[in-house]
């Protein structure tokens, strides 16, 4: 058995449920162990076997905090994994916050099911509770970007930051003598808040995010439409409301918007309210790790929350919906799939004088993707809202890059890799960055799909050392 072989447990022809798996002589190693989110056969497979199991996996290499990469930790150490999980710092708290706020929504969604009978399942269980994510915390090994970190005899890694959040990082692994990247979620080169994703030159084989394989953010100044898009809705006495991800988009968000007061290109009064506890608390780790992650430094990303109403206090929300007065609301979930920004979207649904401007990827099933095929009315809670408030996309303000970006990236490899993997993307897109690459830059291709055993290399000529033997 001296083979290399990758395995896509999530997020193989889809963009959630990030969870690669690499199978080596020496170790098993797990990229990302995150939830499946979106459609309702999607979540279904966040209940069914993994197909490997936990305590087979030797250790987690996490690239970023997001859900979709992160939110089944707490799942995998209650079925018995027990290895170490690296990441970097921030990516460590930024973690934990969305892992005890995750375990926290789906107590609180099966309490609610099992309350109103909006369920099928009787009675109605969380995938993991508040304990679970706790315990799962102990395994949470940090790592700084930059710096090799030895695994076993013949495999080491290092994490390059990759711009999408704080803290992302792609993940160079070099495992038997062959190099291996795994691009993460790859962020954009102009991003207001973070620096760019730091480029690779060499590899044999790349794991790659195909989300926007099919299309570019435009040109467009997203800062220009973003005023424009404030303006007109304040001019029709309506609110504008931001569904976004807590972590990430929020204080990108937040740094915007508070760029367009001083520039005087939105009205200085216009009242910003942030209301999610966790962007609170992920804007506080950002304002810690700024110095050493960030474009802007800790003074300036300070001074721009001064500006801001952050709100962690449920029963204010109340207070915000019924104040008429026009308002720019960011609150989470991004895809409105759940949170805080559903109870605004029950308000705000049914008023043609509202916004809803939608600025990341909404995943196919997701009350977000349904507003941007406009839909005419989506259901909140067991009840249907008919859509009237206007809904519009800022793609400019995406956190992932686009095709033009995904191909820029490889082009920095100075040598064709011997092979391209991609993953964390729906079928169309993959398609479409499958062809574009093969085409322009001659390098084969394979679309992962899910639980496929795929071989990359043989090692025949290394001494292979037990797995549990090289780890102490
Ligand atoms: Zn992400």
């Amino acid at each position: 058995m001296n083979e290399i072989i990758l395995q896509s447990l999530g997020a193989a022809q889809t963009v959630t449920g990030s969870k690669h798996l690499l199978k080596t002589p020496e170790l098993t190693i797990l990229v990302d162990c995150g939830l499946f989110q979106g459609v309702k056969s999607l979540r279904e497979q966040n209940w069914t076997a993994l197909g490997i199991e936990a305590w087979e996996i030797d250790l987690i290499i996490l690239t970023h905090a997001h859900l979709d990469h992160c939110g089944y930790i707490p799942l995998l150490v209650r079925q018995g994994f027990k290895g170490e999980i690296y990441m970097t710092a921030p990516t460590s708290e930024l973690t934990q916050l969305i892992l005890l706020d995750s375990a926290k929504i789906q107590q609180e969604d099966a309490e609610n099911a099992n309350k109103h009978h909006y369920t099928k399942h009787h009675p109605a269980k969380p995938l993991y509770t508040v304990e679970d994510a706790k315990a799962s915390f102990r395994f949470f090994t940090v790592r700084d970007p930059n710096i090799f970190v030895r695994l076993s005899d013949h495999i080491h890694f290092q994490f390059k930051t990759c711009g999408h959040i704080l803290g992302a990082c792609s993940v160079e692994l070099n495992c038997f003598g062959k190099k291996i990247i795994f691009s993460g979620d790859i962020g954009r080169p102009q991003s207001a808040i973070l620096n760019p994703p730091d480029y690779f030159t060499e590899a044999d084989y790349i794991v790659m995010e195909s989300t926007y394989g099919d299309r570019l953010h435009g040109t467009n100044d997203p800062c220009q439409e973003l005023a424009a898009i404030i303006n007109d809705t304040i001019a029709r006495k309506g609110n504008v409301l931001i569904p976004s991800f807590a972590v990430g988009r929020a204080q990108e968000l937040i740094y915007l918007l508070n760029s367009l007061k001083k520039q005087g290109k939105i009205p200085l009064n216009l009242p910003i309210i942030m209301d999610s506890p966790m962007a609170a608390a992920a804007t506080g780790i950002s304002l810690t790790y700024a110095e050493d992650y960030m474009k802007i430094g800790r003074a300036e990303f300070q001074q721009m929350n001064n500006h801001i109403t952050i709100n962690q206090d449920y029963s204010n929300t109340v207070g915000f919906i019924k104040d008429k007065s026009s308002k720019i609301v960011i609150a989470a979930s991004g895809m409105l799939t759940g949170g805080r920004v559903l109870q605004y979207l029950e308000h705000y649904l049914e008023d043609n004088r509202n916004t809803i401007l939608i600025i990341g990827f909404q995943a196919e099933g997701t009350r977000g993707r349904a507003l941007l095929n406009h839909t005419h009315e989506v259901k909140i809670h067991g009840k249907y809202y008919p859509v009237k408030a206007r809904v519009q996309e800022l793609e400019g303000l995406s956190a992932h890059a686009d095709q033009s970006e995904l191909m820029a990236w490889i082009r920095k490899f100075k040598k064709a890799p011997a092979q391209i993997m991609l993953v964390h993307g729906e079928p169309c897109a993959q398609e479409a960055l499958r062809v574009k690459i093969q085409t322009e830059l001659s390098i084969p291709v394979k679309v992962m799909t899910p639980n496929e055993d795929v071989l990359l290399f043989s090692c025949d000529h290394f001494v292979v050392t037990a797995a549990h033997d090289s780890k102490n």
